[in-house]
């Protein structure tokens, strides 16, 4: 895994918040200030601009480069949020790109962002998407699930975790201040969260040989 794969991985999740904008937009306008989408993309647009940097970088160095764009281009809350959790991972990233190592890299990122956002699952944020899908991958590893069956699961329990933030009160950031009137709505930040990791998992489905034996090596 290098830094080729992971400027294919940021392109996929472009092309996907791009084809979600206008209904992540509403979910923002709701119970937001409408700019996390916008946030994202702006970031993206900005990791496509260093796309030759990414390219020849090793894998830690390649999510290091991103983790300095996206605090220096995503504002809101969620720049400074994804840059800690781009951050925690390449500081994990291993050499060897097995499932196992993939799994504590994600895991690594999940715990940097949580210290930053002081933050777990319940309060309505990204948090109940990212924290349950770092979970069920540990688990799935630990079980000994193939790379396939991973693929499958981890965008099933992001569309899970995203689904239960609608019934959830905002305890963590602007939607706080909408008391009980933040119920009945999905968090934005958990929606674009749901959609990177179901494009990540399809990106790495689609990008994996046809004939290849469903084990270990994830590229
Ligand atoms: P802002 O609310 O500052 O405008 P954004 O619009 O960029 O920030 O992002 C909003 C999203 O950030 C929310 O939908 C929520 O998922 C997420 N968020 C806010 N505060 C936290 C936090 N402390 N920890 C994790 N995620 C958070
Ligand atoms: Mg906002």
């Amino acid at each position: 895994m290098n830094g080729k794969l992971i400027n294919d991985c940021f392109d996929a999740v472009y092309v996907a918040l791009v084809t979600h904008t206008d209904e992540i937009a509403q979910l923002d306008q709701q119970i937001g200030d409408g700019d996390h989408i916008y946030n994202l993309i702006r970031g993206l647009e900005a990791l496509r601009a260093i796309r030759p940097q990414i390219e020849t970088a090793e894998f830690g160095e390649a999510l290091r480069l991103a983790a300095n764009k996206v605090l220096s281009t995503v504002g809101g809350s969620s720049g400074p949020l994804l840059a800690s959790l781009l951050l925690g991972m390449s500081r994990t990233a291993p050499q060897e790109c097995t499932v196992a190592e993939v799994a504590n890299m994600y895991v690594a990122g999940v715990a940097a962002l949580q210290q930053r956002g002081k933050t777990g699952k319940g309060s309505k944020t990204m948090m109940d998407v990212l924290i349950p899908v770092a979970e069920r991958f540990r688990e799935l590893v630990d079980q000994g699930a193939t790379v396939d069956e991973i693929l499958v699961e981890l965008p099933r329990e992001a569309e899970r975790g995203m689904l239960s933030t609608r019934d959830m009160l905002a305890l963590k950031g602007r939607a706080s201040f909408l008391g009980e009137r933040s119920l009945g709505h999905i968090d934005p930040g958990a929606r674009s969260s749901q959609v990177i990791i179901t494009a990540l998992c399809a990106h790495i489905a689609d990008s994996r040989e046809p004939t290849e034996p469903c084990h270990e090596e994830i590229s």
